[in-house]
């Protein structure tokens, strides 16, 4: 905690890491030698923090600050190839780009493209926002590539993170978002958390499963790694990677053969369960054992602590998701939740804990390829006609390329132009190698960024954008608890706000956009998003979080969802029942070890911000490999030395570190290393129906490095 007689003020704001979405409060010192700048935080009694802060939102304040920040718009000097620089130092004067003035720059950025889709049409552009932007730049930046490009080729890291549990959520309840609070696990009797893991990626969500535990809540972990959890858990099960829905059906033919489920809510609330008791019959503990490495008393158990529990909760993360049976995973846990009548009341529910700070809010806006705001199909005449009405504008009826699909288009060569705004493909896509190759085919690349990123060594025009403290602009955080965020100190240089920017483009493209405030664009959101119903900009900036859906102006919104019916076109949830299938790539004798990418508790998603915080840079400096502790006995290492991991897609050699929490033949590897990264490994084979790669699981050898 800082010095607060040293500040001059505060503002309150959220902060800008995680889907927990915990409140805080800049204290600012107006500094005449280096102007305005966040001294400290502290936690603010949000909905979701009660004052609580981890480390990311505690230390991670002083990145808008950092030396490499961009404060001018850049333009790619001619001649100068697209692509990774290996010499790249953020701190020496830039070789590739030169500075240029924002009337230059957005006339080449917005040029650039208008003349791609001039020759080549409007599917030849694409846009990748981020989950890091407001409510207010999603809904500008995909409606600018909707209506400005006339694509729908928009697409964010929800397809990198929980777009499979969004499919599986949408075909089974009708809703993408969580069903209950992650405040609700201190009513629940039993929490199942699995393939998440709390205490690294939303650490202040952690502390409430401590304290449910504590006040006698039986938390069951199953992942594959073990974790700081495991010390409050009443089961910590260690299953085989890419076991989960062998596991999970298992636990179903149980709860069916034993009679564990319940019947009146299945007959009040659901359908297609006669059929899910027979796809599960043949799946039992003793067959789906194997697979998953769980023995078959271990399953049953599971099963009838989860089944008979009155008030139970699942929560889950991304080693559910980023699989290529990652949708299947999802309908198996909501499958034991209906089964089990588990939802509509308080202490139940479904929770896939959101990664990034607004990547709910970023998906609710619309910045997903296949559906207008609030998951309206693009291909739905009667919701288009909606939006072409709100607009003013004719719109695509064809659903557009996800992120994957987008990098095979360009390497393909029929997306030729690009928008990025705020995202990290060139650091967060699996097979790096391949996806970054197609970048450099790009013949007109727009980056928006705070710094020049990987992303932005391939650009042709850089703009530079705002960062959270300087901005205005609401997030919705993993609760539905949409949030206002104030700006705390004004923009460094010739920056600008990233919705300003947005509309400059959009203006140069002919749209007659003229907005002067965020709270201009909430308030058309609102005309199209039911779930804003009687949430404005006005109630946030008095009350900071409403959560939706919330059913008056003066009400509060709801925290426990569909008690009554779901929102599906019968009313009724779906069973969906699920195969297990083998890992796209297997472990076999040239690559015998299960290769898992990552989080660490310091740094964030591709580490542009937090690898320029002090702090968090200081706790964290380098990349390093988690390995169990026999892993370093067999490759004869010592902490600290040097490995070569290797897959069928590249190499990179980095630290070894010992983790007694790991079990053997498994490397964890985080992705926010630029200079050893872990997604130059990674398996780009997608879910099928979610679109999202394989970065839990890809075959991989080690091998140590001997000092020369
Ligand atoms: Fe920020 Fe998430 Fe940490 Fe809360 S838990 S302070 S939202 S990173």
């Amino acid at each position: 905690r800082g010095d607060s007689r040293a500040a001059d003020r505060t503002v309150d704001s959220v902060c800008p890491y995680c889907g927990v979405g915990c409140q805080l409060t800049y204290h600012i010192k107006d500094d005449p030698e280096h102007g305005e700048r966040i001294l400290f935080v502290e936690g603010r009694d949000g909905p979701s923090n009660q004052g609580r802060l981890c480390v990311k939102g505690r230390f991670g304040f002083d990145y808008p600050n950092h030396p490499a920040r961009l404060t001018r718009p850049l333009i790619r000097r001619p001649g100068v190839p697209k692509g990774l620089d290996p010499d790249f130092d953020p701190r020496a004067p830039l070789t590739h780009f030169r500075e240029a003035s924002w009337e230059e720059a957005l006339d080449l950025a917005a040029g650039g493209l208008a003349a791609l889709k001039s020759a080549h049409g409007p599917d030849a552009l694409a846009g990748f926002g981020s989950a890091k932007c407001s409510n207010e730049e999603a809904w500008l930046f995909q409606k600018l590539v909707r209506v400005g490009f006339g694509s729908n080729h928009v697409d964010h890291c929800t397809r990198l993170c929980h777009a499979s549990s969004v499919a599986a959520l949408m075909e089974c309840i009708g809703s993408g978002a969580v069903t209950a609070s992650f405040m609700q696990a201190l009513q629940a009797d039993v929490v199942i958390l699995t393939g998440c893991n709390p205490a690294i990626n939303h650490p202040v969500a952690a502390t409430y499963f401590k304290q449910a535990a504590r006040n006698g809540t039986k938390l069951i972990i199953l992942d594959p790694r073990g974790q700081a959890l495991d010390a409050y858990a009443h089961r910590s099960v260690r299953f085989t990677p890419g076991g989960d829905v062998s596991l999970y059906n298992a636990m179903l033919h149980v709860i069916v053969d034993e009679g564990l489920f319940d019947q009146a809510y299945i007959d009040a609330h659901t359908e297609g369960f006669e059929a899910l008791k027979a796809h599960v019959r043949e799946l039992t503990p003793e067959a789906m054992s194997p697979a998953c490495g769980v023995a078959p008393e271990q399953i049953r158990e599971l099963a009838r602590l989860y089944a008979t529990a009155d008030k139970a909760m699942i929560f889950w993360g991304m080693g559910i998701s980023q699989h290529v049976h990652g949708t299947d995973n999802a309908r198996c846990l909501i499958s034991l939740a209906l089964a089990c009548g588990q939802t509509g009341r308080p202490g139940t529910g479904l929770h896939p804990l959101r990664g990034q700070n607004n990547v709910q809010g970023a998906s609710d806006a619309g910045m997903i390829p296949m559906v207008l705001p609030d998951y309206q199909p693009v291909t739905d005449a009667q919701v288009r006609a909606a939006f072409e009405e709100l607009w003013n504008a004719p719109l695509n009826p064809t659903p557009g390329l996800t992120v994957v699909e987008i990098m095979d288009a360009i390497a393909a060569g029929t997306v030729k132009g690009m928008y990025i705004l705020g995202e990290n493909p060139a650091m967060s896509d699996p097979d790096l190698n391949h996806a970054r190759k197609a970048m450099a085919k790009l013949e007109h690349l727009v980056v928006q960024d705070l710094f020049v990123t990987e992303t932005a060594q391939f650009a042709d025009v850089i703009l530079p954008a705002s960062a959270w403290p300087e901005k205005d602009g609401t997030v919705t955080n993993t609760n539905r608890q949409v949030q206002l965020g104030r700006a705390a100190v004004p923009l460094p240089g010739e920056a600008k706000p990233d919705w300003w920017i947005i509309q400059q483009i959009a203006v140069r493209l002919g749209l007659d956009w003229d907005y002067q405030h965020p709270r201009e664009v909430f308030a058309e959101m609102t005309q199209g998003m039911a779930s804003l119903d009687h949430i404005s900009w006005e109630r946030l900036e008095r009350e900071s979080s409403v959560t939706y859906p919330c059913p008056a102006n003066d009400a509060p919104g709801a925290d426990v969802v569909f008690s009554e019916a779901f929102p599906t076109e019968s009313g009724r949830a779906r069973f969906t029942p699920t195969r297990p299938l083998p890992p796209d790539e297997p472990v076999d004798g040239d690559f015998p070890t299960v290769l898992i990418t990552g989080r660490q508790l310091e740094h964030w998603h591709t580490g542009s911000m937090t690898r320029r915080s002090r702090v968090l840079d200081d706790l964290e400096p380098e990349p390093v490999a988690s390995l169990a502790p026999a892993e370093l006995v067999r490759l004869r290492l010592t902490p600290g030395e040097h490995i070569t991991i290797t897959t069928r897609r590249g190499a990179i050699t980095l630290k070894v570190r010992v983790d007694p929490l790991m079990r053997e033949g498994m490397v964890f590897v985080p992705f926010c290393y630029g200079e050893a990264a872990a997604n130059l490994l990674t398996n780009p084979a997608l879910d099928p129906v979610g679109k999202i790669p394989e970065f839990k699981y890809a075959a991989c050898r080690l091998e140590r490095v001997v000092a020369a």
